[in-house]
């Protein structure tokens, strides 16, 4: 008889690249397939290009995928110890939990005879990805699931939970073998604007029952930073913690007393954040003005905000010399331009979007007097060397930057909540510099190592 075997491939003991495979006699699926990134070591770095078309065998090389065998497409490999898709005979799925690059950026490395399932809203928005020209490298298809729908992967069944973190489509798993059964969480927040939505994943994941529930801890700290109360399970809002709804709020505070600019940076796959600003800015009586791929992905997906497109340098030269895009000349005809000589002419009636990419273009603008709202955008900390470049610019240009965040992580005491709510047999928490400090309620933790194969029943029963 089969049994149900776990083996654990990336994001043990960082910060995403969660890659693990569940399998089931010849039933197999493998969820999340993100890449680690630092931009302190990374060979990608924005000076090395990227082979598009040798990116499996690049990847390999650089150790940033694993060598799973039965994934990757036989003339893609270079080495001869990995068995090819092709050659592999059981069934296999990838499952995505959520658009983030660290669970999805490596997805195009799949060979397209495998399934790679997110969820509808995921998918949307990786189309809208695409558009813009944010899509990853590799060229396939990806199917699309949806909320408390299960699917069946050969003798595997699969229900995705909806799980509320700062992008949209996330999802959680419930896995279900014939002598298993599993939950993993992705990453997720109680936080957000939607605070009810991890009720009823608890819920949901209750019904289902499980044995071992595999959590993420990006918020874990070590032993010394770490109060120790906030490991105590605790599911209220610190009164000092910005959630995404009073983040809106401040923001357009600031915004009122300031007698310049408003300047705001961000991660536009957080549509909640984009929603935020846009609606920061209307009661501060401001015009948002967006980038043109931000507005693409708010007509998409907030057709409620009210904004301007900002015309770039890029974007001027594109009009002028009749290159404009078919999405570009789409969204041209329904959202007003604004060029930057308009702003110069009253800088204080604007809320104006800029991605650190694009961060010369403020040279171009009246910023005296005005603020400059860090807000997750890149950038993100000073573990990154292009934040000093931020914070040279900025300062050349005399402009004051506020950081004004909110993560997409739950809080200690809100992973301590989440685990003793579930309180499963056994705990398995990844995704975190310290996962070893998650305990489990009652049950027992499993710190799994690379590569190795457990056997679920043998670790539940131990
Ligand atoms: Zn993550
Ligand atoms: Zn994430």
């Amino acid at each position: 008889m089969s049994k149900t075997l776990i083996q654990f491939f990336g994001g043990l003991k960082t910060i995403g690249g969660t890659i693990i495979q569940l399998q089931y006699g010849q039933s197999r699926v493998i969820f999340d397939f993100g890449l680690t990134f630092d931009p302190r070591t990374a060979i990608f770095d924005g000076q090395v290009k990227v082979r598009n078309s040798a990116i499996v065998r690049d990847y390999l090389k650089l150790r940033m995928i694993p060598k799973i065998e039965g994934i990757y497409n036989k003339e893609h490999l270079v080495s001869d110890n990995v068995i090819s898709a092709e050659e592999y005979e059981g069934k296999t799925a990838v499952l995505i939990s959520h658009l983030h690059l660290d669970h999805m950026g490596a997805i195009g490395c799949i060979d397209p005879s495998i399934p790679v399932y997110m969820t509808e809203q995921s998918r949307n928005l990786y189309n809208q990805l695409q558009l813009i020209g944010e899509g990853v490298p590799g060229v396939r298809s990806y199917q699309s699931c949806e909320y408390d729908q299960s699917f069946h992967i050969g003798e595997i069944k699969v229900t995705p939970l909806s799980v509320d973190h700062d992008v949209i489509g996330a999802c959680a798993f419930h896995l279900e073998t014939p002598d298993a059964k599993i939950i993993y969480t992705g990453d997720f927040r109680l936080h957000g604007s939607s605070p009810e939505v991890m009720e009823e994943f608890l819920q949901k994941a209750k019904e289902l029952r499980y044995d071992a529930v595999i959590i993420e801890g990006t918020t874990l700290k070590s032993e010394e930073e770490l109060a120790e109360h906030l490991l105590v399970s605790n599911n209220e809002l610190p009164d000092k913690l910005l959630t995404e709804t009073k983040l809106q709020i401040n923001v357009a505070q600031m915004l009122k007393e300031s007698e310049g600019i408003g300047i705001f940076n961000i991660y536009h796959r957080n549509m909640e954040r984009i929603n935020g600003m846009c609606k920061a800015g209307e009661e501060a009586k401001r015009k948002v003005v967006l980038e043109i791929k931000t507005a693409q992905l708010a007509h998409t997906f907030l057709p409620q905000c009210h904004f301007y497109i900002f015309e770039s340098e890029e974007l001027k030269t594109m009009i002028r010399e009749n290159k404009l895009l078919d999405w570009q000349k789409l969204l041209l005809e329904k959202y007003p331009l604004i060029n930057k000589e308009k702003i110069n002419e009253n800088p204080s009636r604007y809320f104006v979007q800029n991605s650190y990419e694009n961060i010369i273009e403020l040279f171009d603008l009246h910023v005296e007097n005005g603020v400059y709202i860090h807000s997750n955008g890149v950038p993100l900390g000073d573990y990154d060397p292009a934040f000093h470049n931020l914070e040279k610019i900025l300062s050349l240009l005399s402009l004051e930057r506020v950081e004004v965040s909110s993560g997409g992580h739950a809080l200690p005491q809100h992973l301590k909540y989440i685990v003793d709510e579930l309180d499963p047999k056994v705990l398995i928490p990844l995704h975190s510099f310290y996962p070893e400090r998650l305990k489990p309620k009652n049950g027992q933790q499993l710190l799994p190592a690379y590569g190795e194969v457990y056997e679920i029943g043998d670790i539940v029963n131990k």
